[in-house]
């Protein structure tokens, strides 16, 4: 374990802010040490495959014309087709889409998909455009990446800010654009779609669903009730809110929460499902939520409660905050939410992390079954998909925490080693062409 000293602390702070990109390459490069992998592999898992940055006009409401940035970043596909979602947000570039685009590599092989890893979007407020405006942008952009992206070849799903509709004008504008025998074959270019379209029943809470059982393996393991368990959860998007929702169902208590427009707390409780309406009904705002008390931001991940579930953006737990967390628990829903500095001192303060790509890969998972059920022609029940959705997360947890104790490592660590071990396999069962 890496003890965080004094001068440590302070070297991090003077230190230049990191993007997300030298967080993933820490945890990549500490994974490869620990397994030895081969230098060659190491290389090739070091780049991306594609890049591919597309700027397109798209004309506005008042007959403008503006122009868009979008990016779609192919990091790895040695085990199946790029797999990944679309983020609708102003921190979208080059760096956050690589980042993004690895840690799927490591999600998908973790998870023992038949995928590779790829992540994009576009650079922008959403909530700056009209609806119209927004299906606009998103079929311009379909339309960009052409056949950068397909049902066989790289399948993006929702992230920040794009939903199933996103997914449904993604899906419908790459099919109009196939030949007209060819177009209803091609429905699994998008996973999370909605229902009526090809989309699987369940896909919207396997996410959050995944993180609850993440966090409820990990309190079996270590003999504990989730009953009275007391939660706090930044966003309360898609993750974050089923996540809290099936937590409460279980009986643990939603203490405070954060969104991008403010934090509340109440240490008595906070209904998930009253908020829910509540923030449905002003414009996915919670601000003025009468059961709960404003808090300020900077101290939203310093409340008091058991466990922490960051489901928002990355780098949001770092150095200046993890010395004060009083969670004993991190389930991290967000890809990247805690900083390689901000890990350091939560590991010797022995906070533990349900890493990423272990604990929000209910997603992925649920993608994955829904390309299968459109390829297939089938269709999924709910209580099926759930089942299904259990066993490959009860698979996927015991795999990395059996590794951490056995290995003595924490699980980050070890559901990276897992990851990349596959890869590597594959590569040298394959060999490099020519
Ligand atoms: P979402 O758009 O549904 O929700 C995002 C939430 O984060 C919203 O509540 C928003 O208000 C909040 N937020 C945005 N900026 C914030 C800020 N600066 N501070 C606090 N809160 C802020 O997105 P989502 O699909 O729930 O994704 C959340 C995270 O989970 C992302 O990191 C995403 O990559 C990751 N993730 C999502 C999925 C999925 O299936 N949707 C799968 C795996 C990982």
């Amino acid at each position: 374990m890496t003890i965080v000293t004094a001068d440590l602390k302070e070297a991090f702070k003077k230190a230049p802010i990191k993007g997300m990109m030298d967080n993933v390459m820490e945890q990549f490069n500490s994974a490869a040490d620990q397994i030895n992998l081969h230098p060659n592999i190491r290389k090739i898992l070091s780049i991306t495959n594609n890049e591919i940055i597309v700027n397109f006009p798209v004309k506005m409401d008042n007959g403008d014309v503006e122009i868009f940035t979008g990016y779609r970043v192919q990091h790895n596909n040695a085990l199946g087709p790029y797999k990944g979602g679309l983020r609708y947000h102003p921190t979208v570039d080059i760096d956050a889409a690589r980042a993004l685009a690895m840690w799927m590599t490591w999600k998908t092989s973790l998870a023992g998909l038949p995928y590779g890893g790829g992540k994009g979007g576009i650079k922008l407020d959403p909530t700056r455009y009209s609806k119209g405006e927004l299906e606009r942008i998103t079929r311009r952009f379909t339309f960009a990446l052409a056949d950068n992206i397909g049902p066989e070849h790289d399948i993006p799903a929702p992230d920040v800010n794009t939903n199933s509709q996103t997914m449904a004008w993604i899906a419908d504008t790459y099919m109009s654009t196939r030949p007209p025998a060819e177009r209803t074959a091609n429905q699994h270019v998008v996973t999370g779609k909605p229902d009526g379209i090809g989309g699987l029943e369940g896909r919207d809470r396997a996410t959050g669903y995944g993180v609850y059982l993440s966090i409820k393996f990990w309190a079996e393991k270590n003999n504990k009730s989730l009953e009275g368990t007391k939660f706090i959860v930044q966003g309360f998007g898609n993750v974050g809110y089923w996540a809290a929702h099936f937590l409460e169902k279980d009986g643990a208590k939603l203490v405070a929460v954060q969104d991008a427009f403010g934090s509340v707390q109440n240490q008595e409780g906070i209904n998930v499902e009253d908020l829910f309406k509540y923030s449905q009904i002003n414009d996915g705002s919670f601000g003025g939520f009468p059961n709960a008390k404003p808090v300020d931001k900077n101290k939203f991940f310093t409340l008091d409660c058991d466990i922490c579930i960051p489901a928002a953006l990355g780098n949001q737990i770092t150095i200046e905050n993890a010395p004060q967390i009083k969670a004993s628990l991190i389930a991290e829903g967000a890809n990247g939410p805690t900083n390689v500095e901000g890990e350091k001192v939560l590991l010797e303060r022995g906070i533990t992390i349900i890493p990423d790509i272990l604990c929000n890969s209910g997603g992925v998972v649920g993608s994955y079954f829904e390309w299968l059920q459109n390829r297939n022609g089938e269709l999924w029940q709910l209580d099926e998909v759930m089942v299904k959705l259990h066993k490959k997360m009860k698979e996927s947890f015991d795999k990395v925490y059996d590794y951490s104790k056995k290995e003595d490592v924490d699980m980050r660590t070890a559901a990276f080693c897992i990851a990349i071990e596959r890869i590597e396999k594959a590569y040298i069962q394959r060999g490099i062409f020519p």
